[in-house]
């Protein structure tokens, strides 16, 4: 995952120079000091994107990295997703390593903060695919209609319910989500999704903290997916302050 990053931030800066040296050369008739502005903003650009890298191989190798960068560098980082993204696109590298990569950063930088967040204002969004399809029970209206079979991941949350008083939504789709979110108003958020609905939706919650949990897809994508119940359970004990 770090080695594709890496491609990808080279192929990046590259590009950059390459087009900085292709205006250099031919468009003649600049003035110098509109050399000299170009010239300084793509020494900044790089320098940025440089540091950025440096701080997201230590975030993702566990290094000890202070609050403050990872906060500068989650900020670049997400100003810089599109672009990286595009270029893994164009590059055939997975879309998904950089998503990864991006919930990583988030996660860490929630992870270095304290929190002692009522367990009423938690949230835990999950994704409907996490219900057996076989299953008949409307669990999205009320996570309280699951007869608990043991069957699907959605009796294990329910027992996280009932174990620390938060609120478990089943949502049927990313906007109910976020219909969700507004209605409620939590103050801190646990989400379970996969790496393209997890990036999107914690680019859209803004100021508060929202820690994403990837889903497992044995039988492939949104069919009969499964959660690591212990990351959901740990991400609310931490949110909770314990
Ligand atoms: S655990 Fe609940 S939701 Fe899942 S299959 Fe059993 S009854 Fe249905």
């Amino acid at each position: 995952m770090i080695n594709k990053y890496i491609k990808i931030i080279l192929i990046l800066l590259f590009i950059i120079l390459f087009i900085t040296t292709i205006i250099n050369i031919f468009i003649l008739n600049m003035t110098n000091l509109l050399f000299m502005i170009l010239n300084i903003l793509v020494w900044i650009l790089i320098s940025t994107i440089l540091f950025s890298s440096f701080i997201t191989y230590r975030v993702i190798l566990d290094k000890e990295v202070s609050i403050k960068l990872m906060k500068i560098n989650l900020n670049i980082f997400t100003k810089l997703f599109n672009m990286i993204t595009y270029l893994s696109y164009i590059f055939d590298f997975s879309k998904d390593d950089i998503r990864k990569i991006y919930i990583k950063l988030n996660n860490s930088y929630i992870y270095k903060n304290k929190y002692n967040i009522d367990n009423k204002d938690i949230l835990v969004l999950i994704p409907h695919c996490i219900q057996k399809n076989s299953c008949k029970l409307k669990v999205t209206s009320s996570i309280n209609n699951c007869k608990s079979c043991g069957i699907c991941n959605v009796s294990d949350l329910l027992k996280l319910n009932e174990k620390f008083g938060v609120e478990v939504f089943i949502a049927t789709g990313g906007t109910l989500a976020r219909k969700k979110i507004i209605e409620k108003r939590p103050k801190a958020v646990v989400a379970v999704a996969c790496e393209r609905d997890l990036t999107s939706g914690i680019q859209d919650i803004k100021n508060i903290p929202v820690l994403g949990v990837f889903n497992k897809r044995p039988n492939g994508p949104c069919f009969d997916t499964k959660i690591d119940i212990k990351e959901v359970e740990d991400a609310i004990i931490f949110l909770i302050g314990n």
